[in-house]
């Protein structure tokens, strides 16, 4: 077993302590912790208003988001975004379609629920999603007025198909609703094309900044259902009266609402640029960056599969790029996750409540697609892993089936 002194030197990022593929929090890349690990700074200080109008500015193209849609920057974790979506989009009493495709599926509902809206759910097994068919028919036999989905459900992996969702809801003239947390700026999401009315994520998964602030951005028609509701809902969580503070920032002055989180203001700067900045094959910008992403994605997947060991997702096309939901092979347990920590590597044990026991997860999202070494870390610990609970798996071989997928060319620019 390797002394804990040896774990995970990662030069300019994070040294003597282990490597952290959970999917999110995530490993950040060496410019966003050197932005984030500062003195900190004051709300009025003209590089902190900067960042905060630049970051939102950035989230518009990120998130390829079109005219009238507004980005938001708050404070708070990812049911930050789902609380302020339910209470600005709908009253008590309104109903609302739920596609469950696991874990955060049911933390959408308790959110909503506690708002007093009506939840009609379409629901899957674990590692599947509904058919469009079944979300068409579901809409038509309820008067929703918004339909919310997990872009991808960090408890199974499982992708969902935000554009025909978003058709489906807009011929129908109900909002949309994403959960981007485990996916925004990892997967393909089409803001103002798909016609999606509100996306959200959280700054700890593909964002690739330490937890801690809510980054979701309303389109025009969201922003005018909030505007006519009739139920006020508490001050914090009321996109209008954040809606100046965004608006003053994004044209280069201060205002002040609440105190935002001054040090990941300006590391979300960084985070964004690295973003937007990434190249990979003729790809630029977040097509890059969700291309290493998917790439990454594939890599992994070609590991796991040399390990011998299935996935949960039921098919390829519903596989995530951001991590990966491993079940175990036979005659190995939950104690695997402890086994593989042991050796330097921080994974996640399962989540989806029906099937937690059966599998683990591996994030793999934001600086860690540029570090092939650390992917490579990452799979040789889960397959000495497995050896040494006794089901001995080919792991060079592993190694090298994700190489060949991954492609030297993935390495950062
Ligand atoms: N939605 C999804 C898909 C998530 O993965 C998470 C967190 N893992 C959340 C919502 C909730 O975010 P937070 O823990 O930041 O409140």
């Amino acid at each position: 077993m390797p002394r804990s002194q040896d774990f995970n030197r990662l030069p300019g990022a994070m040294s003597e302590r282990p490597l952290l593929m959970i999917p999110g929090p995530i490993e950040v890349s060496p410019a966003v912790l050197r932005a984030f690990s500062r003195p900190p700074p004051g709300h009025g200080q003209p590089f902190v208003v900067k960042a905060f109008g630049d970051s939102l500015s950035r989230m518009r193209e990120v998130w390829r988001a079109g005219e009238g849609a507004q980005p938001f920057m708050v404070a708070g974790s990812g049911t930050l975004a789902m609380d302020m979506a339910a209470v600005n989009l709908l009253d008590p009493g309104d109903e609302a379609l739920l596609v469950d495709t696991g874990y955060f599926a049911d933390r959408m509902r308790l959110v909503l629920e506690h708002r007093g809206v009506k939840v009609h759910t379409v629901v899957s097994p674990p590692g599947e999603r509904p058919e469009l068919e079944e979300v068409e028919a579901a809409l038509d036999a309820c008067a929703a007025k918004a339909l919310f989905a997990t872009h991808v459900d960090t408890s199974t992996g499982v992708l969902v198909d935000p554009a025909g969702l978003a058709a489906l809801a807009r011929s129908r003239g109900v909002l949309s609703v994403f959960d981007g947390v485990c996916a925004t700026g990892a997967e393909s999401f089409e803001m103002s094309e798909w016609g999606a009315d509100v996306y959200f994520t959280a700054s700890q998964k593909a964002m690739g900044l330490p937890p801690g602030l809510a980054l979701f951005v309303a389109g025009a028609r969201a922003m005018e259902a909030s505007r006519t509701r009739r139920t006020p809902c508490p001050l914090y969580l009321d996109w209008n009266v954040w809606l100046p503070i965004m608006e003053t920032h994004e044209a280069g002055s201060m205002s002040y609402f609440a105190t935002p989180a001054t040090n990941l203001v300006v590391a979300a700067e960084v985070a964004l640029d690295e973003i937007l900045s990434d190249r990979l094959d003729g790809l630029e910008g977040v097509d890059a960056r969700i291309e290493r992403h998917a790439r990454t994605g594939r890599a992994m997947r070609a590991a796991w599969a040399h390990m011998g060991l299935g996935v949960v997702p039921a098919s390829d096309a519903h596989c995530a790029n951001t991590l990966s939901a491993v079940r175990y092979p036979a005659g190995v347990d939950a104690s695997l996750v402890g086994r593989i920590v042991e050796r330097g590597v921080i994974v996640a044990a399962g989540l989806h409540p029906a099937m937690a026991d059966r599998y683990f997860r591996v994030g793999h999202m934001g600086y860690v697609t540029t570090r092939p070494d650390l992917l490579r870390r990452t799979i040789r610990a889960v397959g000495d892993a497995l050896g040494a609970g006794g089901c001995a798996v080919d792991t060079v071989g592993a190694v090298d089936a994700a190489m060949k997928e991954l492609g030297s060319r993935a390495v950062a620019v």
